[in-house]
């Protein structure tokens, strides 16, 4: 059964009967849908007629007639991928507000989560990422790539299912309807050089080996997902040695491949310290980074490391809100994309669950570090909005290696539309529609979702939101008493 991804019981702790689950999972059936507008790849349309089967879009014609066709009346968007999240801190979003004694930063905050991910149960990692995964259907986000690195039982030994977490991920992935890309975590050290993991990190740890033998058992649980894909995470620089980075690399050569990278300045003085170069000058110098790659952050680089690292085809992988709540820093964002740079945007820490918002703080960081307005716009005359909304699509897409990002034939037919009738578009056409989407009215203004030809947002609202957040609830009340 296309559902099944979980051996146990695919369906606990859900309402609704499997049949249901079922037929909502698998739209084999033509589905003829009918925008009034739509962003295509060759600009706005209107009138847009859309056949979807099996998850893809396999016709598209603007200027059509309606008759006998499922009207979804608004504004039709490509769905935006968010290319990084660890859905389970969406569970502690809130918890690491608090003045500490001296010097809050990245690392005090990696101290709170290290204790709340410490209790956190196999139940409570789905229950998590699923309420996480539904926001981000509501907010925007129709594909997700979870750079996924808790993997062990509390005291840091494997699960009888090496990846027992792995499968909660992807059943979270199947009860939402969002699509995945999931991003099985190396984590093999507790820092450069070789340093010994702490009690926070014991629940990431594995050696090469025991690594791979997680991304085949991960690509085993979302084989009945919808297109999804397993990528590598390579953690950090600090988490991996330069040769467990060389032997994941060659044991899979076509996957995405994720790292952070330079997030925080300790990070790139520790990295200094080890090798006498920036992690992103490393990277540049001893990985071969391509197209394939996404280094996540990249927040401290030098005018020569963003030239270059504009040059690889990679994607920077921008948190814009969870670098803003962590205090990490501002990136070069107006040197990147002038270099030719490729960006995307992820929710990241979960903090603020929220595409448009995450695209509009992008902008408003830049605005800040360069005195300036409108700067990420390419050229004179271009909407602020558009220009955010496709960098992030092409780079998101790129990002997540899935044919997905576009309203086109041979895509999957992940959609957001917007409401017409809302009082910031009701007036106003084409580019001024992403512009008031991005920097006003913002997600309030998403109606409906639909991921591989599936409706699983109406009216604003997920489909499944009553029994999630029920379930969430629960987990959370019981983490925090
Ligand atoms: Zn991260």
């Amino acid at each position: 059964m296309r559902w099944a991804v979980h051996p146990e019981c695919p369906c606990k702790g859900r309402t609704g009967s499997p049949a249901d689950w079922v037929e909502s999972r698998t739209v084999s059936m033509m589905r003829k849908l009918f925008f009034d507008h739509a962003l295509l790849p060759s600009g706005w349309a209107t009138d847009v007629a859309i056949d979807v089967k099996e998850g893809v879009i396999r016709a598209i014609h603007a200027n059509a007639a309606s008759d006998g066709r499922e009207h979804i009346a608004g504004i039709a968007l490509p769905g935006l991928p968010n290319l990084h999240s660890h859905t389970f801190q969406r569970g502690m979003a809130g918890l690491a507000e608090i003045r500490g004694p001296e010097g809050d930063s990245f690392w005090t905050w990696r101290q709170v989560m290290y204790r709340f991910l410490g209790h956190l149960t196999p139940d409570d990692v789905e229950a998590i990422a699923a309420f996480a995964m539904m926001e981000m259907l509501e907010g925007g986000f129709t594909a997700l790539a979870e750079f996924h690195y808790l993997h062990h039982d509390f005291d840091g030994r494997p699960y009888a299912d090496l990846a027992e977490l792995s499968g909660r991920i992807a059943a979270a992935a199947v009860e939402t309807g969002i699509g995945l890309t999931l991003l099985p975590v190396l984590y093999a050290q507790g820092g450069f050089g070789g340093t010994a993991p702490n009690e926070g990190q014991r629940r990431f740890v594995n050696d090469v080996e025991r690594y791979l033998r997680l991304v085949e058992a991960a690509r085993e649980r979302v084989r009945n997902l919808d297109d999804a894909v397993v990528g590598i995470a390579p953690h950090s620089l600090r988490a991996v040695t330069p040769e467990a980075l060389t032997q994941v690399l060659a044991a899979v050569p076509q996957s995405p491949v994720h790292i952070h990278v330079a997030e925080q300045v300790k990070e790139v003085e520790d990295c200094i310290a080890w090798s006498g170069r920036r992690p992103v000058e490393w990277l540049l110098d001893h990985a071969p980074v391509n197209a394939r790659w996404c280094l996540i952050h990249a927040t401290h680089l030098t005018p020569d490391e963003t030239h270059r690292f504009a040059r690889t085809g990679a994607a920077a992988g921008l948190c814009p809100i969870t670098e803003a709540n962590l205090g990490d820093g501002i990136f070069e964002g107006v040197d990147f994309l002038a270099a030719g740079g490729s960006f995307g945007v992820g929710s990241d820490s979960n903090i603020d669950i929220d595409a448009p918002a995450e695209l509009r703080q992008f902008e408003y960081s830049q605005r800040l570090k360069h005195h300036a307005r409108n700067v990420l716009a390419r050229r004179e005359g271009e909407s602020t909005g558009r220009a955010l909304y496709e960098g992030a699509l092409a780079g998101g897409t790129r990002a997540l290696g899935r044919q997905i990002g576009a309203l086109a034939t041979g895509h999957r037919a992940d959609i957001v539309v917007l409401d017409s009738a809302h009082p910031d578009l009701a007036s106003i056409s084409g580019d001024r529609w992403l512009d008031s989407f991005v920097f006003v009215a913002g997600k309030a203004a998403i109606d409906s979702v639909i991921v591989s030809g599936r409706s699983v947002v109406t009216k604003g609202r997920h489909h499944r939101r009553d029994a999630i957040t029920a379930r969430y609830s629960g987990a959370i009340a019981r983490l925090t008493a």
